[in-house]
C-alpha cells in the first residue's frame, strides 16, 4: 500500500509512466514491510493510439524502465495485485505497478500456426495487469470463459501465473495451464516471445507483430511460466479459454468419516453423496472440489464443509447471476478469505470464551448452499484486507489424509486457540518448472488464520512435523513459506527443475546486468539467483 511519501511524477511527452518515490511496501495483506526506493506506475490507457500500437508502445516503455534500473543500479520487479503474501513482488529497489496495462486481444486465425491443435476463436493475448475479474467480463462478451482460477478474482494474470495460482479445478491444474504463449520483456534490448515446441500456437507473423524474437521451446517455456517475477516482465500471455460452461455448487457439512476420507485420497467428489435437494444434478463432469475443517469445532471435527462443483451446460437465454451482496465474501470463498471477512469481527488475542462465537461466525461463512452459477459468479468478493496468513502446503494427494491428521493433532497439542481453517484443495499437476503443485494430482493442504506470532509458530510446527513424517511436500510461493531454504527448494522442486529454471534464466536475459536486476532478496535467499 502507498506510505504517502513524496511522489516525483518522471514523465516525459507521450508516455505512460511515471516514477513516484516511496519508500515502503506492506503488501495489500500487511504480511511485510519492503524498504523500496520508488515505483513506476502507468496511466490506465486513453484510447489516444489502436490498441496494438498502444500495446507495443508500452513494450517500449517497459524496457525503458529497465534501461534507467541499469543506469541507476537499482534492482527492479513487476508487480500485480500485491496479493502475494510472501516478498516474492518486491524488492529493495523499484516496482512497476503493472495493473493499468489491462488490453486484451483477439487472435487473428491467420497469425496462427497452421499446425495449432486448438481453436484459433478461442485464443487471447492478454496484456499482463488485467485483473481475473476483468478477464471474466471480457470473456463472457464473447461467450468465453477461462477454465480455471483461484478462489477470487483480484489477482492480475501476470501475477497469478507467476507464482502458480490454483482453485481446486483437479481435472485442470492451476492458472498457468490456460496459457500457450509469453512474452517477455528480457532486457532492454531484449524481448522474446516464448512458446512450448511441442505445442505450437502462432505462426513467426505474430511475435514479429509485437517486435519479439520468437523462441519455441519446452523447458525455456516451462521455466518462465512461473517465473517468480524473475524472468524480467511479463507483458503479454497468450491464453486458451473455453465456451461459458456453468457450474452446480454445492456447500454441504459431511461427517469427517472413511467415505470422506476414501473421497479424498482418491481424489474423488463422486464417492461423496450430495445433500437431497441436490441429487439429480448430472455428476459425470466433476470440476471443483474442496474440503474445510474448523479445527475450533474439534481436531479432527466431526463435519467437514465441503464444497464440490460439478460442470452443465451454460444456457444464457435462462442463466440469473445467484445474487450478491459485494460486501461479502464469494460462493467460491476459501479460509482465507473467511479469515479475511471474520478478522475485524473476532477478539484478537482470541481466547477460549471467544471459541462459540468464533464457530458460529465460520458457520455463517460457510452456510450450506447449493447454486447454479458461472466462474465469473462464484469465485469473486475479496475482503482480506486485514492481517490474515495463509500457506498453501502442496503434496500428494496419497498423503493428504495423513498430513491433515498431523494438523489436527498438533493444533490439539498446542492447547492455542487460533481462528483458523484448514482446507484441503485438489490441483492437477503442472508442467512449468517451479510449480508448486507439481505431484501428478496435488492436494493443497491450506492453513489460513490471522496474522499472529503464534500463528507462524503453529504453522512452522506443522511443517516440521510433516518433514518428520517423510512427506514430501512443496509450498505456495505467494503465501506463507518461510521453511523454505535453496536446499529444501532444490530437495522439494527438484534439483533438476531448479537447474533448468536457473539455465532459463541465463538464456532469456539479456545479460547478467539484466538478471541482477530482476533479483530480489526472495529468490536470492533460496538459491533462485544466477
Ligand atoms: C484474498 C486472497 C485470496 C487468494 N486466493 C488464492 C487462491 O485461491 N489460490 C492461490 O493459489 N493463491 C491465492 N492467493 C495468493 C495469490 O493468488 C498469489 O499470491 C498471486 O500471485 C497474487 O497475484 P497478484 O496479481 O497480486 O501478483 P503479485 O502478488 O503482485 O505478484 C506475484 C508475482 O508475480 C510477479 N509479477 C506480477 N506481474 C508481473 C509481470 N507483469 N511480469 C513479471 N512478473 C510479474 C511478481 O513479481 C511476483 O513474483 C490469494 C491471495 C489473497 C490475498
Amino acid at each position: 500500500m502507498p506510505d504517502g511519501n513524496e511522489s516525483e511524477p518522471a514523465r516525459s511527452g507521450g508516455t505512460r509512466s511515471s516514477f513516484v518515490r516511496r519508500h515502503l511496501e506492506t503488501g495489500r495483506h500487511e504480511s511485510y514491510e519492503q524498504v523500496i526506493d520508488g515505483e513506476y506506475v502507468f496511466d490506465i490507457d486513453r484510447g489516444g493510439k489502436a490498441p496494438f500500437e498502444t500495446y507495443n508502445s508500452a513494450t517500449k516503455e517497459l524496457q525503458g524502465i529497465i534501461q534507467a534500473c541499469v543506469n541507476d543500479g537499482r534492482s527492479l520487479r513487476a508487480h500485480g495485485a500485491l496479493w502475494s503474501l510472501s516478498t516474492v513482488a518486491v524488492t529493495a529497489g523499484r516496482l512497476i505497478d503493472n495493473v493499468a496495462l489491462r488490453l486484451a486481444f483477439e487472435v487473428p486465425g491467420k497469425l496462427t500456426n497452421p499446425a495449432y491443435a486448438g481453436d484459433p476463436v478461442k485464443l487471447r493475448f492478454v496484456e499482463c495487469g488485467n485483473s481475473v475479474a476483468a478477464l471474466n467480463d471480457y470473456l463472457f462478451a464473447a461467450n468465453l470463459s477461462i477454465k480455471g482460477c483461484g478462489s477470487n478474482n483480484g489477482q492480475t494474470l501476470a501475477g497469478a501465473l507467476s507464482t502458480g495460482t490454483h482453485g481446486s479445478a483437479f481435472n485442470f491444474g492451476a492458472m498457468q495451464e490456460m496459457v500457450v504463449g509469453l512474452h517477455l520483456l528480457t532486457g532492454p534490448n531484449r524481448n522474446v516471445y516464448l512458446e512450448r515446441k511441442s505445442y505450437p500456437v502462432m505462426s513467426p507473423d505474430f511475435p514479429e507483430s509485437v517486435g519479439a524474437e520468437f523462441i519455441r521451446d519446452d523447458i525455456l517455456f516451462n521455466a518462465a511460466l512461473v517465473s517468480l517475477g524473475s524472468f524480467g516482465i511479463v507483458h503479454g500471455i497468450m491464453i486458451e479459454t473455453r465456451d461459458l460452461f456453468a457450474l452446480n455448487a454445492i456447500r454441504f457439512r459431511h461427517p469427517y468419516d472413511a467415505t470422506l476420507k476414501a473421497a479424498i485420497a482418491a481424489c474423488d467428489p463422486t464417492l461423496i453423496p450430495l445433500p437431497a435437494e441436490a441429487l439429480d444434478i448430472p455428476r459425470d463432469n466433476p470440476y471443483h472440489f474442496e474440503i474445510f475443517y474448523n479445527p475450533n469445532e474439534g481436531t479432527p471435527p466431526d463435519k467437514a464443509i465441503v464444497l464440490v462443483m460439478y460442470e452443465t451446460a451454460y444456457d444464457p437465454a435462462s442463466y440469473v447471476p445467484p445474487p450478491w451482496n459485494t460486501g461479502e465474501p464469494g460462493l467460491g470463498a476459501s479460509g482465507l478469505d473467511v479469515m479475511g471477512a471474520l478478522v475485524g469481527r473476532i477478539p484478537s488475542p482470541l481466547n477460549k470464551l471467544a471459541v462459540p462465537l468464533l464457530n458460529s461466525q465460520v458457520n455463517q461463512e460457510f452456510a450450506p448452499y447449493f447454486k447454479k452459477a458461472i466462474i465469473r459468479d462464484l469465485f469473486r468478493g475479496e475482503k482480506t484486507l486485514g492481517k490474515t496468513l495463509a500457506c498453501g502446503v502442496g503434496l500428494p494427494v496419497a498423503r493428504a489424509v495423513e498430513a491433515m491428521e498431523i494438523a489436527f493433532d498438533l493444533y490439539k497439542r498446542s492447547r492455542l486457540v487460533l481462528p483458523l481453517i484448514l482446507s484441503h484443495r485438489f490441483v492437477k499437476g503442472t508442467k512449468a518448472l517451479l510449480g508448486f503443485t507439481r505431484f501428478d494430482t496435488t492436494a493443497v493442504m491450506e492453513m489460513d488464520a490471522v496474522n499472529t506470532s503464534e500463528t507462524r509458530e503453529f504453522y512452522n510446527t506443522v511443517w516440521n512435523e510433516l518433514d518428520a513424517a517423510g512427506i514430501p511436500f512443496t509450498l505456495h510461493w505467494g503465501k506463507y513459506n518461510t521453511f523454505l531454504t535453496p536446499e529444501r527448494v532444490r530437495n522439494r522442486y527438484g534439483g533438476e527443475a531448479v537447474d533448468q529454471w536457473l539455465a532459463a534464466r541465463h538464456t532469456l536475459m539479456e545479460n547478467a546486468v539484466v538478471r541482477q536486476i530482476f533479483t530480489n532478496e526472495f529468490t536470492a535467499e533460496l538459491g533462485l539467483a544466477n
